[in-house]
């Protein structure tokens, strides 16, 4: 069978290099006479994955020495109750922008510890836009404040960062790793799970800035302070070995594109395909406001909920899969992360115009 294109929003598809390198090196990885999935993660050639994942990560993202990378389990959702456990801890209180189910998330674990300011959400249009930030209802004296970078199943994202002065600005970078330039030093903690466009599911990368480690609440279990992690390299336990050689793999082919900056130009140019034919057409519309639209994941619908249906059902035939939405927003999604090529979008709206003139 042919590989299909495959517009999941996570677990996600990988660079098809990545995948062959893996292939080839899978049973006998270098000369170690082993695969990596065998191999002791207090091993010579696993010291050199993880050390070479993080520092070609740090090339690629410009993450400045004062900031650690941390390779962590849990997923993306084990950080709702990470960051408050160790960030939440001088004056109990944060403030969150609920533009989405995973900030929610964010806001609900963070409110076990202590009190959350919800500064402003978008809620009341069903999470299609990034709301306007009032300064004056940010806390000043808030341990952090919260924000969702790109939201994935809603397909908003920031353009504009809030500033909050001394509060450290915390993100959630899940679905927009990689995707585009971010501004490492503008944040004191940013976190991904790895399935969205970093790697098979499995490992986290959390980037932390050192005077945020070391301050965790008296009760955080030993594998939930950022410290353990940081004082022994992300080898205090066994790590996702494995996801994490992927994820190392991932880097370097997104080095050999040109790094994030040639990368975002190609997920500029995918985007610009999918949301100027949905802008034209007289059946398909996009569900968010146009400002505030995703490079990664963009939410559309029909006219009718059948008509949804018979697209998703032809357009799984035609080869192109995973485009049911979210099941809270219902329509569709494509997501366009790194891997998925140009020629992937412009198949699909090739397959959306004909479905048009068929359904007109
Ligand atoms: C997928 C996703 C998560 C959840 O990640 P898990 O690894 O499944 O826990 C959190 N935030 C965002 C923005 C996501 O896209």
């Amino acid at each position: 069978m042919e590989r299909v294109y495959n517009f999941s929003a996570g677990p996600s598809m990988l660079p098809l290099e990545v995948l062959e390198k893996v292939q080839k090196e899978l049973v006998c990885y270098g000369d170690s006479g082993m695969s990596v999935m065998e191999m002791s993660h207090r091993s010579k050639p696993f010291e050199k994955i993880i050390q070479g994942a993080e520092a070609t990560l740090r090339e690629l993202m410009h993450i400045p020495d004062n900031y650690k990378v941390l390779f962590l389990q849990g997923g993306g959702s084990t950080q709702f109750a990470m960051i408050p456990l160790n960030l939440m801890n001088k004056n109990k209180k944060c403030d969150i922008v609920l533009t989405g189910q995973w900030s929610k998330k964010a806001k609900s674990e963070a409110s076990k510890y202590g009190k959350v300011n919800v500064v402003a959400s978008s809620e009341d249009k069903v999470f299609s836009y990034i709301p306007e930030l009032d300064k004056s209802k940010f806390d000043p004296e808030a341990d952090y404040f919260y924000i969702t970078y790109n939201n994935t199943i809603y397909g908003t994202r920031y353009t504009e960062l809030p500033d909050t002065g001394n509060v450290p600005l915390v993100t959630d970078i899940s679905s927009i790793i990689l995707s585009e330039e971010i501004d490492v030093s503008k944040f004191g903690l940013l976190f991904a799970g790895a399935q969205k466009n970093v790697g098979p599911a499995g490992v986290t990368v959390v980037i932390v800035r050192d005077d945020l480690i070391g301050n965790a609440m008296d009760f955080t279990p030993t594998m939930l302070d950022y410290k353990t992690h940081a004082d022994n390299d992300s080898l205090y336990n066994t790590p996702p070995c494995f996801a994490i050689y992927v994820a190392g793999l991932v880097f370097e082919w997104v080095k050999e594109q040109g790094g994030v900056k040639a990368v975002q130009a190609v997920n500029e140019k995918k985007a610009g395909i999918l949301y100027n034919f949905l802008d034209e057409s007289s059946l398909f519309k996009g569900t968010v406001v146009p400002k505030d639209r995703s490079l990664m994941n963009a939410p559309f619908i029909l006219p009718t909920e059948d008509l949804n249906a018979k697209f998703i059902k032809e357009a799984t035939s035609a080869g192109f899969v995973n485009l049911k939405g979210h099941r809270t927003v219902g329509g569709m999604r494509a997501s366009m992360y790194n891997a998925m090529p140009v020629e992937g979008v412009e198949k699909l709206v090739e397959f959306m115009k004909k479905f048009e003139m068929e359904n007109k």
